[in-house]
């Protein structure tokens, strides 16, 4: 994932800006000097992020304090000079700026600079009642890193991202059941005595009132590709339903799901390990016509203590034209690799995509960031996706899984996020359901696991309670990346082994807006037409129903 703001894009503007009139015009002089220190605040945000997240303790001679300096100065500059700009008089396109700028300083500039990654709360708090939303996804959040990211299994601590690939390739049943259960005392954090108190259903009323009037991440999801989140809600029950008569109707443990959609991960693990991940991805986005190396991606790897319990991407400091010359967005990707395998391998080739699509976008700086949460995690996925082709798997790893088994691989980690957001749209819809019961009736019919209402087994996923509804941007997302993908090959021929084309065509045409556009009329104008299910659906129907 890449990290965003649970608010981005709610109040979507729906400005028709030509493409033709981009980059002629020359900004007000009040609006070009707002943009000047809206892009050193957003920088200083982005060197203490770093510097929190311990990849380096200084950046450029100047230490975190000195940062914290920087920022606080930039944030009241910047407060001072959006007060004093008003939108009339000003051009769509400045108009446009200063509403983005504004969005994002009220969203994501607090006058206090926040670590978002290591929340002031810890997990015990979650037990205390009457916290505000935000303390209590901090607390919650917590559990996932103290107890998500050290369960014990066999007298070992492993990480739940571990722990989940580990899932895939034990061979051993019973060692499957004891890792899976090596999860409760998570589950029992978030779910409490899986009653009305329980923390994260006393988390929900407060995030639907919080949405109040502008709508969840769900509706800002389904603005996005513009329809209902109705129909949000009826595609994924579609998606969900191809997949269940593909899938054939074998019941399985939900300790064994992950074994059973692991096949390719398991014949391919000798030539997945974590070692080899970053050549990999250099030698395939460099086959793609993305140099990750030349364009000086930071990675940080390594699992420590402490780390954020899940993979992401984030700007360390944003391109901007310097004297007249563009200098380059530099990004990072933190993740925790202490085992290898095909799912890891994957979600480092969609950091890898959140990386690029930073790296593409070249416009001014109050448009510097990467629109929509929706479309920036299905845009990870048009990549990623191919780590499941045979073609890709011959190419860059020397040797492939069958394609059904590698498909059956994909698809089934996909549809468990459809059913996650299908999940959050029915619990955002009902806050005071009973979770496991609403978990386990879309697992049991459309996956086929065996119902465990007693086990609140759907809480492995940070989202969840990080942001809730925000798993509706990878299950939505995999109807977007299908159709991304497709409108790419029609239009470049084959990617899944590469193509030379792609980064520049897709910059050209996709990633270099930025915020200059609104995420919707991007898309529609990148597709010529509505965002549609059946590329997805034609995916699905790709693996052969099992006899
Ligand atoms: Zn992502």
């Amino acid at each position: 994932m890449s990290r965003f703001p649970k608010t981005t894009c709610v109040l979507a503007v729906s400005l028709a800006i030509s493409l033709q009139g981009r980059g002629r015009e020359i900004p007000s002089p009040a609006v070009a000097e707002a943009e000047a220190i809206y892009a050193d605040l957003a920088d200083s945000y982005g060197v203490i992020s770093t510097i929190d997240s311990g990849l380096f303790r200084t950046y450029q001679g100047k230490d975190r304090a000195a940062w914290e300096r920087v920022y606080a100065e930039k944030r009241k500059q910047l407060a001072d000079e959006l007060s004093r700009t008003s939108a009339s008089g000003l051009s769509p396109l400045d108009a446009r700026a200063l509403d983005v700028m504004n969005r994002h300083v009220r969203d994501d500039f607090p006058e206090q600079f926040k670590d978002e990654s290591a929340p002031p709360e810890h997990c015990q708090d979650a037990q205390h009642q009457n916290l505000s939303m935000s303390s209590l996804e901090g607390a919650l959040y917590a559990c996932f890193t103290e107890l998500g990211n050290s369960l014990e299994f066999e007298g070992q601590r492993v990480t739940r991202v571990s722990a989940l690939g580990m899932l895939e390739e034990m061979s051993e049943e019973t060692r499957r059941k004891k890792l899976f259960n090596a999860f409760e005392p998570l589950w029992n954090a978030v779910d409490g005595e899986h009653d009305a108190a329980s923390p994260y259903r006393r988390l929900l009323p407060l995030v639907v009132s919080a949405a109040d009037g502008q709508g969840t991440t769900i509706d800002s999801a389904a603005r996005t590709i513009g329809v209902s989140s109705e129909e949000v809600e009826h595609w994924l029950e579609q998606i969900l339903d191809t997949w269940r008569q593909v899938e054939g109707g074998e019941m399985v443990e939900p300790w064994n799901y992950f074994y059973r959609g692991g096949e390719a991960t398991r014949l391919l693990s000798a030539v997945t390990q974590k070692d080899s991940f970053v050549a990999v991805n250099q030698r395939y986005y460099r086959d793609l016509g993305a140099d990750l190396r030349q364009l000086g991606v930071l990675y940080d790897l390594e699992a420590r203590p402490g780390k954020a319990p899940l993979a992401y991407t984030d700007y360390v400091t944003r391109g901007r034209l310097v004297d007249g010359k563009w200098r380059p967005t530099v990004v990072r990707i933190s993740g925790s690799y202490a085992t290898g395998g095909l799912g890891l391998l994957n979600e480092l080739v969609h950091e890898n995509g959140h990386a690029a699509h930073m790296m593409a976008i070249h416009v001014r700086p109050a448009f510097m960031d990467l629109g929509d949460a929706l479309f920036v995690e299905a845009f990870a996925d048009v990549p990623s996706w191919n780590t499941f082709e045979p073609e890709w798997q011959r190419k860059y790893l020397g040797q492939a899984a069958p394609e059904a088994v590698s498909l059956r691989g994909l698809f089934s980690g996909v549809m468990l996020d459809v059913a996650w957001a299908l999940f959050e749209c029915r619990m955002l819809h009902t806050p005071a359901a009973d979770p496991n019961a609403v978990w386990t009736e879309i697992t049991s019919r459309y996956l086929h696991i065996v119902r465990h209402p007693e086990l609140s087994w759907w809480a492995i996923r940070v989202q969840l309670v990080q942001m809730p509804g925000y798993m509706v941007n990878y299950g939505l997302g995999a109807v977007l990346t299908a159709d991304l993908r497709q409108h790419t090959r029609e239009a470049l021929g084959p990617i899944e082994a590469g193509n030379a084309q792609w980064f520049s065509w897709t910059s050209e045409h996709l990633l270099r807006f930025g915020e200059e556009l609104d995420t919707s009329t991007l898309l529609k104008q990148f597709l010529g037409r509505r965002v549609s299910p059946r590329a997805l659906l034609d995916q699905i129907r790709r693996i052969t129903p099992k006899q």
